[in-house]
């Protein structure tokens, strides 16, 4: 182990191997992706266990691995069946928090010095993986050390298990505040800090991120002394100083990567869009038969603006479900149209595309038919293109947008292929965005003369600072009234594990829907039959909670269930399937008989979830709603409520403990229509790391303490810092630590957060 950094690499970016034995070394990188001595120093307790304070066990998750500080309760040493011919002894030690316990079990041929060891009233932390055994949580052959019982702890009272620990051991507890680091399969929590032990002893000074001028003037640690003391804190005040750092770093040095972005784009050109006067965007006003929300005219405004610049817009539109987003986006394309330009629509499913351009071309009438008999010369063509379309349609949809024909272009990723050009592409609307990478929406902007303006949409409201993060580098715009005239829509949870009559009553309602003239979804999470991708993959798993045998379930795919309510409950009604595995024809031709009236029930996967907008349809049963995500249940509830009809929404579970949380979710579901409201409460039953797509093969994030719901504060004020040290450096000449950070954070446009609602 050399005393000082190699001079050649910067210490931070050289390998653990430099610092740490080789064993060790491999163990960092398999088990918690470590690579550098500067991963290693930002690989953060997960807590502080306190010498004397145990830990709550009624916390422990299973399958973690965990570092409990606790104390023993009881022992008992028993033999079991013999082993290899020679005697086997099985010792169980139950440890407490004071209130909960958890089992310890160790196997062997001798256990008795484990049993002395470890007597009742002994104190020490206790590192495995938690599994359940008979319905109890346990920790089999969990590594610890043990403390003496007096306060002042000395590495002569500390045991360790296994060879060369003690030492360790001993320096975990050489302090008040014991760090617990997130630890893995061969190095626990106190190795690891015998590792960041040996780095901090020979870390001299570390280039910082931070300029020193906002350190000082915000009163931030520099990084060094941020890593000391939330590696070795004498107090909790220390680690609320280092803590305060790290994360305002992470916070800034995202934002500043978001604020580049934004000054990239807006010092490309584009061609300004301004609509003339007299052209489609008036004609298709005056023909709109309602009036535009207050939402809808700001939004239209900010938007036509943007269009005549001489940059390109780059802005989210968000929106409550049915809020009216498309008609925006039409009125954008429109002025583009009436400058000369093109517009595209892209939107994520067939289903999607194929109701884009159906209602489009209805809401636009005879001004879609330019050139055609009885069409306006005002106005302009359509085009759709889909991968299902026939060689001859796909030709001359294909010609239409490159001769500039279709003033509007409207497709699924088949819009994307190479082949695929346009005459003057002025604009990009990409719908239901979240559904696309950046890649997808990269791929259509560059078929452009120059950068066209671009406008995504989304229907998961998110919270600002989520926005701040996710879409930091997209000007964002919220419509958050709903259309007048529009009906309420009522939730019921219905829980037919415990009343199974309950379903029965759901049916029942779907019939009195029908029998009014409406119609109603019934939404399964599965296909059925063979294979059954789609949908087979339960968006929220509800799992490990308590159900009834599958025998006595109700099916919840669409192609089991469809055939039993056609027998059954739902005997004379007009029910068809509709699911990922059919062909895009039969998908169309099923949409349209539903949209057209001649369906009554539409039993579908989650292919209904966007988008899709019959407002004729007044009811919606769920099936398995446990099954789906609660930003999930939310867009396919805005299925419903669409028209004047008063709707409702049945979610059916078979989860049979109302305290359950996947039962409180829906619980969630059922007492609000705030989609904001709801999709916080998606976020914070999430992970952190994936909402910002942490996870992301090959690639760390280095987003490790900032937490976009937490840190709202923290989001708010580095973002205006970044900003302005942009704005006044935007090479960032003066801050080469900071330019180097750079890099080394995730990418934030590759974040996935929306990907898995
Ligand atoms: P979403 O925002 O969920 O994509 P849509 O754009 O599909 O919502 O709009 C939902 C429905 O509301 C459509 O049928 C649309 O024609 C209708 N709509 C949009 N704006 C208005 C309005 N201002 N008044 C009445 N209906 C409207
Ligand atoms: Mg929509």
């Amino acid at each position: 182990m050399p005393d000082r950094p190699l001079l050649d690499t910067p210490f931070l970016s050289q390998a653990v191997k430099t610092v740490v034995g080789d064993r060790t070394a491999k163990i960092l990188r398999s088990g918690l992706d470590i690579e550098t001595v500067g991963d290693l120093l930002r690989h953060y307790p997960r807590r502080y266990a306190e010498r004397g304070e145990l830990t709550d066990l009624a916390s422990l998750e299973l399958n973690e691995h965990v570092t409990v500080m606790a104390r023993v309760e009881s022992t008992s040493l028993r033999s079991v069946k013999p082993k290899n011919g020679r005697p086997n002894w099985l010792l169980e030690v139950v440890v407490t928090d004071g209130r909960g316990r958890l089992r310890l079990t160790f196997f062997g041929q001798r256990l008795k010095w484990r049993e002395d060891q470890l007597y009742v009233g002994r104190q020490g932390l206790f590192a495995g993986k938690v599994t359940v055994f008979n319905g109890k949580r346990q920790l089999a052959h969990p590594e610890y050390v043990l403390i003496g019982d007096g306060d002042d702890v000395t590495a002569d009272d500390v045991t360790a298990e296994g060879d060369g620990d003690a030492e360790a051991a001993a320096l975990a507890f050489a302090r008040a505040l014991i760090p617990v680091y997130p630890a893995t399969q061969g190095l626990n929590t106190w190795q690891i800090a015998k590792c960041v032990g040996t780095v901090l002893d020979i870390l001299g000074e570390v280039p910082d991120p931070l300029p020193s001028e906002l350190r000082a003037r915000l009163e931030l640690v520099d990084l060094a002394e941020a890593w000391r003391l939330i590696h070795r804190p004498e107090s909790r005040a220390d680690i609320a100083a280092a803590r305060a750092r790290l994360v305002f770093e992470e916070a800034f040095v995202l934002q500043v990567e978001l604020a580049r972005r934004r000054a990239a784009t807006a010092s490309l050109p584009a061609a300004p869009r301004v609509a003339a006067r007299g052209g489609v965007l008036e004609a298709f006003d005056a023909r709109l038969p309602f009036e535009l929300t207050a939402g809808q005219v700001d939004v239209g405004l900010v938007i036509a603006e943007d269009l005549a610049r001489e940059h390109p817009m780059h802005r989210l539109l968000q929106g409550e479900v049915g809020s009216g987003k498309t008609l925006v986006a039409l009125r954008a394309m429109l002025a583009v149209v009436d400058a000369g330009g093109q517009a595209a629509l892209l939107a994520p499913t067939e289903v999607l595309a194929q109701q884009h351009h159906r209602s489009i071309g209805a809401m636009l009438g005879p001004l879609a038919e330019r050139g055609l008999l009885g069409g306006s010369d005002a106005g302009t063509r359509l085009a759709l293109l889909t991968g299902s379309l026939g060689t001859g349609a796909r030709r001359q949809a294909m010609l239409d947008a490159a001769s500039g024909d279709a003033g509007i272009v409207i497709g699924t990723h088949a819009l994307l292929e190479d082949r695929v050009g346009f005459f003057d592409l002025g604009l990009v609307v990409v719908d239901e965005q979240h559904r696309f990478g950046v890649e997808q929406r990269a791929a259509l902007t560059e078929k452009g003369v120059s950068p066209p303006h671009v406008l995504v949409m989304t229907a998961t409201p998110i919270p600002r600072t989520v926005a701040m993060t996710v879409f930091g580098d997209l000007d964002v715009s919220t419509l958050t009234e709903l259309p007048r005239g529009r009906s309420t829509i009522t939730t019921h949870v219905v829980p037919a594990g415990e009343k199974p009559h309950y379903l029965e009553r759901a049916w029942q309602r779907v019939r009195e829907e029908v029998a009014a003239g409406h119609q109603a979804y019934v939404v399964c999470p599965r296909i059925g039959g063979i294979g059954g991708l789609e949908g087979d993959e339960p968006a929220a798993a509800g799992g490990g909670e308590p159900a009834l045998d599958d025998e006595r379930r109700p099916p919840v795919a669409v192609l089991e269930l469809a055939p039993l309510l056609v027998a059954g409950p739902l005997a004379g009604l007009r029910v068809e399937v509709m699911h990922g595995r059919m062909a895009p024809e039969a998908k169309d031709d099923v949409m349209r008989r539903f949209v057209g009236g001649s369906v009554d029930v539409l039993v579908a996967t989650t292919v209904v979830e966007v988008g899709v907008d019959v407002p004729n349809a007044t009811a919606m049963v769920v099936m398995d709603a446990d099954r789906f995500g609660v930003s999930q249940l939310h867009q396919l509830r805005g299925r419903i409520g669409r028209g004047p009809a008063p709707s409702v929404a049945l979610l059916v579970t078979e989860l049979l403990e109302e305290q359950s949380p996947a039962r409180q979710r829906l619980t969630a579901v059922a007492e609000t229509l705030d989609g904001f409201v709801l999709s916080r409460i998606d976020l914070e039953a999430r992970r952190e790391g994936d909402v910002l797509g942490a996870t992301q093969a090959g690639r760390r994030s280095s987003l490790r303490l900032l937490s976009v719901l937490r840190d709202e504060d923290v989001i708010v004020a580095a973002r205006a810092e970044a900003t302005a040290v942009v704005d006044g450096d935007p090479e960032l000449a003066a801050h080469p630590a900071l330019l180097a950070a750079l890099a080394a954070y995730v990418d934030p446009e590759r974040a996935d957060y929306l990907e898995k609602a």
